[in-house]
């Protein structure tokens, strides 16, 4: 399957990959009006993780060996048998965050209103998830792993 591969030596910390998922997790695709006008504001569905000068883009990896879906106590997560990919049923999810407990990067995260987890769903719709799109410094790779 395809994955978004980091190259933590060129991650400059700057979040643009960030700021674009939030926008594309939006309910407009306007950036001012997603930061400013929306509440609650969309939730990105990866995080930038900093220490000293070393930073790292850190989203779900859709692991072969998932934690998370062993973890789920009411059988939210499943791999779809097509693009391999670990989704949230949000009819099952009840936000309990066991997944995010189990899962070694941490990165499933409550959706406040909704009450269910999020995580990155590799921007199913777009031909490359909008992240690597936009990074400036090309710290993200979409490519087979
Ligand atoms: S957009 Fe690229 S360089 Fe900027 S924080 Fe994200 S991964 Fe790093
Ligand atoms: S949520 Fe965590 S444990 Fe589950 S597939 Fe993604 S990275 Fe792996």
């Amino acid at each position: 399957m395809k994955q978004v591969i980091i190259k933590d030596k060129v991650c400059i910390g700057c979040h643009l990959c960030e700021v674009y998922c939030l926008q594309k997790h939006a309910g407009t695709q306007d950036l001012v009006k997603a930061y400013k006008k929306e509440s609650p504001r969309a939730i990105p569905r990866l995080r930038v993780d900093e220490s000293g000068v070393v930073s790292l883009s850190v989203r779900c990896q859709h692991c072969v060996d998932a934690p998370c879906l062993r973890a789920c106590l009411t059988g939210a997560l499943s791999r779809d048998p097509v693009t391999s990919l670990i989704e949230v049923d949000e009819e099952r999810c009840i936000g309990c965050g066991t997944c995010a407990l189990a899962c070694p990067l941490g990165v499933p995260r409550l959706d406040n209103v909704k009450k269910v987890m999020v995580k990155c769903d590799l921007c199913q719709d777009e031909e490359i998830p909008v992240c690597v799109a936009n990074c400036p410094n090309e710290a993200l790779v979409y490519a087979d792993i």
